[in-house]
């Protein structure tokens, strides 16, 4: 039996504490995601600065929502429709404390009555689909019970 493995090579860490792995420049701190590629030479993203050097750096597990819809047609890559045919899902865009938007679905069992712009979210790793090489996992994007809210989860 394979074991569980990133949809996506690279782009979060697993575990009990999941993160996104951005990339830093090492010569004015910008932080962006998705991260460069591991060996490949890139270009800060910053306009003013010639860093061409990163360090992959996990961001902020928890970050607010920024915007979110309800994603009624299917999205691009990286995007793989976990269930045929398509059905829709909340997609949110979080912003994390780097200032740095990340699109994500929101987690099994939210959706779009669960957000609001502002509200705080934290990362989670979910099974996206099954295929002959085991599980593939996915980051998506829980929301965190407000202080004094009924959570049945
Ligand atoms: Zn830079």
């Amino acid at each position: 039996m394979a074991e569980a493995s990133p949809a996506i090579e690279g782009w979060f860490t697993t575990g009990a504490e999941p993160a996104l792995v951005g990339s830093r420049c090492t010569s004015c701190d910008s932080t962006f995601f998705p991260p460069l590629r591991p060996g490949t030479a890139g270009f800060c993203r910053n306009p003013r600065c010639e860093g061409e050097e990163f360090t992959a750096v996990e961001l902020s597990r928890r970050g607010r929502v920024w915007s979110y819809t309800d994603a009624q047609y299917q999205p691009p890559p990286p995007y793989i429709p976990a269930v045929d045919p398509y059905a829709p899902f909340a997609l949110a865009a979080v912003e994390l404390p780097e200032g740095i938007v990340v699109l994500g679905q929101v987690a099994q069992g939210y959706g779009v009555a669960d957000l609001a712009v502002g509200r705080e979210v934290e990362l989670v790793v979910e099974v996206l689909h099954t295929d002959e090489s085991g599980e593939r996992t996915i980051w998506r994007w829980k929301p965190v019970a407000e202080l004094g809210e009924e959570t049945d989860q």
